[in-house]
């Protein structure tokens, strides 16, 4: 025997009872994004990397350690997308979608891909759902795009779901804080993990992600920007601040929330559910006001988020699928298949869902098949034009004219 082949690591097939999940996410995210006035938006899977380089930013963990690039038979080095928000401000400015009425908004849902170390709720291919208001730089818009997240996972009845919020003020005012901060890290600079210490110039809001034990005592005292807000940074948090608590949407304010992502400005969020240990967060985001010019496009406010769909997949536990078959049609020994085939299509056109023996078994076999697929009832064609319905639950079973299926069900 030939050896066998794997799904390559952190990758996984959906089978058809975990695929009844993810339909229902997508279902639930679609009415909602719908009713919301969002349209959906679909990017490709791969894209330039000097996307990523220049979005995410070149001294995030993505960028630097976790993307799949390649080089296309042209040269040209391509890069699996790790997130969705670079490639949907690229199109925003590729398609001029600027002169449209603003904001601008978007969601998607989708295959991303990151090479992380494996492990329950974090693979190197992945599924996020996400929103994007590109196009203003109100608080009502940070404050919908939130609730938005929070009605999904509501709507799916994550439990113990909490949002943590915090601000990162604008790019101008971060920067006399960022000077702060590295000052404080390069006293503390012995005491810091190599990784944290090597980007205290390119990156050192990074530390408060850090994980290792000497980087996480130093964060605790640190400098803190959320204590720093002035002028309208200050303003911009409190007015989302009031629009949360007027929408009855709880948070937790978080000072050490940074995001792994370059390119945020101003309000960043996420949302963690306590069921899902150590990958907790199910989803987060925040505005992103540089990004879209940052890509070649005008000065353009936005914000937006990204969700993970395994993890709230994890979290709901998602359910079996519930039994799909109305009608099982078995074909008693002897009965003509043309005369099964016929009827199959009939139920089928008129919205039933039907399903055939397409395995050669014997009556008792079809009937057993019937069972393991939980259907409703079972159509028995007998030779001779007669047919038997057997409600499958009670075991009932009466003679009816193979061509008054639809009424007798
Ligand atoms: P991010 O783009 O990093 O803000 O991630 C948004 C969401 O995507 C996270 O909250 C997770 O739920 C999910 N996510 C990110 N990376 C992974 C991964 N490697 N595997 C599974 N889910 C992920």
């Amino acid at each position: 025997m030939s050896p066998r082949l794997k799904a390559p690591r952190g990758t996984f097939d959906v089978l058809p009872e975990a695929a009844a999940g993810y339909a229902r996410l997508e279902q639930a995210a679609r009415g909602l994004f719908e009713r919301a006035g969002y349209g959906l938006i679909e990017t490709p899977v791969f894209e330039e990397t000097e996307l990523f380089e220049r979005g995410v930013g070149d001294s995030t963990d993505i960028v630097r350690k976790e993307m799949f690039t390649f080089e296309d038979q042209g040269g040209r080095s391509l890069t699996l997308r790790p997130e969705g928000t670079a490639p949907i401000c690229r199109a925003y400015v590729e398609h001029g979608m600027h002169k449209l009425a603003q904001p601008v908004k978007l969601w998607y849902l989708g295959p991303f891909f990151r090479h992380e170390r494996p492990q329950a709720g974090r693979y190197r291919e992945f599924h996020q759902v996400g929103a994007e208001a590109i196009g203003t730089d109100s608080p009502l818009a940070d404050a919908e795009t939130i609730m938005l997240l929070s009605g999904l996972l509501t709507e799916l009845e994550v439990p113990g779901v909490t949002l943590r919020l915090g601000s990162l003020g604008s790019l101008g005012a971060r920067r006399e804080y960022l000077e702060e901060l590295r000052a404080y890290l390069r006293e503390h600079e012995s005491e810091l993990s190599r990784d944290v210490a090597e980007r205290i110039d390119a990156n050192p809001l990074r530390a408060f992600d850090a994980d290792d034990e000497g980087t996480r005592a130093v964060m605790a005292s640190a400098p803190q920007l959320l204590d720093r807000l002035e002028g309208e940074d200050a303003e911009h948090f409190a007015a989302v601040r009031e629009l949360l608590d007027g929408a009855g949407i709880g948070y937790e304010l978080d000072g050490s929330l940074v995001r792994g992502l370059d390119y945020y400005t101003r309000t960043i969020f996420e949302f963690h559910c306590d069921r899902l240990g150590a990958q907790s967060q199910v989803g987060g985001g925040g505005r992103y006001d540089g990004l879209v010019e940052e890509l070649g496009g005008p000065p353009t406010a936005a914000v937006g988020w990204a969700a993970g769909i395994e993890r709230i997949l994890l979290a709901i536990d998602a359910p079996p699928p519930e039994p799909a078959t109305d009608v099982f049609i078995a074909l008693a020994d002897g009965a003509e298949p043309a005369r099964a085939m016929a009827l199959l299509n009939e139920l089928r056109s008129a919205g039933r869902s039907a399903e055939l023996d397409l395995g050669g078994r014997g009556l008792k076999g079809q009937l057993k098949q019937a069972d393991r697929l939980g259907a409703r009832h079972t159509l028995i064609v007998e030779p001779g034009g007669t047919a038997q319905l057997r409600d499958m639950e009670s075991g009932e079973q009466r003679e009816i004219e193979p061509g008054r299926v639809l009424e007798e069900l």
